[in-house]
């Protein structure tokens, strides 16, 4: 909704204007509306304008400016889903949506959006294996895994593993590793789901292999290493590497959370897949929209006879991804670095000269702004130790709401009674309507008129 609360309008005798609340039709006439409707469908423009009538009619908006400020207000989509900027420094934030999508991910989105030959082959006009050019590109990344298979997301590799080599068995897995994932989301509730039973080793802080030796026995399906990606133990802590659990002589389910195909230089306690293969793991899953940059998507990578028991499974079919996905994640594997790898790329050098820089022109437009060193993090998707270090605009704290409101809406990280706008997780494309939000937000706050951002 844009706000127009610009006191100076004529308002006198016979000027209420409750008394000339325009028609709905007669706004919905507006050219730029009427071509709305074209674009997203009636109910979503119908209803803007409804909201947008309410506050005329409620006096917070002058008649003659109905059309103009439903214009303004216009979704960018027919969907409810609203375009952020994440300011948080939190690189993947699971709120926000994870990883966002590169530009040439988003492309290929686009291009699969309509038919396509996802499980067709056009050079025979027979039916094609669905998906293969996608889990080609996985297979090779990681030359080092036999087979590959991809599910709606790393939960669901799990359940998938769990069902089809451990149901009605055991599950061997260290006490400190029974991970709650989020949203009162537990792991070991879910692998229990499956009709697998857990077979908890170890303490909290410390387990041994002699743990996982002891528990080992015609009941195993397999035995389950968790990465801890949101959370660091630390101190009187040891936990057994695939390395050695490889030598059991039961498989090895290696859950590396974050999704690292390769060993990254920039955050050395990452576990990742070829790794943890090439240590001995069986089967990896990981999360495809975590520091991968990829979308939502389980990849599971490792032995072929143990891949081929999983996709064969009834349950693979319920748990299969789409074809957007198959999409997004093929071009995530083959395209250029995506938005959650060149984020934790990023100098601090670089992101302070960007926090000058916007700060100043802020500043320059009357807004109070300043450029400071800032803290930004992995977030959720892995490395919970880790602080990045990086730059941020730093706001007075009343700037939150309208920020929040504003289109494309900007969430920062409130720290020591200020909002940081964190510039480690904003593209750098992304400054100019960044400049805009902010400029928008001040007016905003300031009482002044909100329309004059330049960001749609
Ligand atoms: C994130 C995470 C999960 C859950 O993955 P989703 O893709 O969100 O289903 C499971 N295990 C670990 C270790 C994780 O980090």
């Amino acid at each position: 909704m844009a706000k127009q609360t610009d006191r100076s309008r004529p308002s006198g005798p016979g000027a209420d204007p409750r008394r000339r609340v325009p028609r709905a039709d007669s706004v919905l006439a507006d050219p730029r509306l009427a071509d709305a409707v074209r674009r997203l469908g009636r109910e979503p423009v119908r209803a803007v304008v409804r909201r947008t009538l309410e506050a005329v009619r409620g006096g917070e908006l002058p008649p003659e400016d109905a059309a103009d400020a439903a214009v303004a207000a216009l979704p960018a989509t027919a969907a409810g889903l609203r375009p952020v900027i994440n300011a948080t420094g939190i690189v993947v934030h699971t709120n926000l949506g994870r990883a966002p999508l590169s530009e040439a991910a988003r492309e290929a989105v686009t291009a699969a959006a309509g038919c396509t030959d996802v499980e067709f082959d056009l050079a025979t006009g027979r039916r094609g294996s669905r998906g293969r050019t996608a889990l080609d590109a996985l297979a090779r990344a990681v030359p080092g895994a036999e087979a590959v298979h991809l599910t709606n997301n790393n939960a669901a590799a799990l359940v998938l593993a769990a069902t089809a080599l451990a149901h009605g068995r055991e599950i061997v897995v260290s006490r400190g590793e029974l991970v709650e994932i989020g949203d009162g989301f537990r792991l070991p509730d879910l692998l229990c789901s499956t009709g697998a039973r857990l077979r908890e080793v170890g303490t909290t802080n410390r387990t041994h292999l002699s743990d996982y030796a002891g528990a080992i026995g015609p009941d195993t399906g397999f035995v389950l290493k968790i990465h801890p990606s949101n959370f660091a133990v630390t101190g009187f802590v040891s936990s057994v590497p695939v390395r050695e659990l490889a030598g059991l002589g039961v498989p090895v389910v290696h859950d590396t959370g974050s999704g690292l195909l390769t060993p990254d230089p920039l955050l050395p306690g990452e576990p990742d897949a070829a790794t943890s293969l090439a240590d001995g793991a069986d089967l990896v899953t990981a999360s495809a929209d975590k520091l991968l940059g990829g979308p939502q998507a389980g990849l599971l990578l490792g032995r072929e006879d143990l891949v081929t028991r999983l996709r064969r499974h009834p349950l693979a079919r319920a748990l299969r991804v789409d074809k957007l996905t198959l999409a997004a994640l093929e071009a995530t594997l083959r395209g250029p670095l995506p938005p959650v790898r060149r984020a934790l790329a990023a100098r601090p050098a670089g992101l302070m000269a960007r926090a000058e820089s916007l700060a100043g022109r802020l500043a320059e437009h009357g807004v109070r702004a300043a450029a400071v060193s800032s803290r930004a993090r992995v977030g959720g998707g892995g490395a919970p130790a880790a602080v990045l270090p990086s730059a941020a605009v730093a706001l007075g704290p009343e700037a939150a709401g309208a920020l929040r409101s504003g289109r494309p809406a900007v969430v920062g990280r409130l720290h020591d009674g200020r909002l940081l706008l964190d510039l480690r997780t904003v593209p750098e494309e992304d400054d100019g309507p960044l400049f805009d939000a902010v400029l928008a937000a001040a007016g905003a706050t300031a009482g002044k008129t909100a329309r004059g951002s330049t960001c749609t």
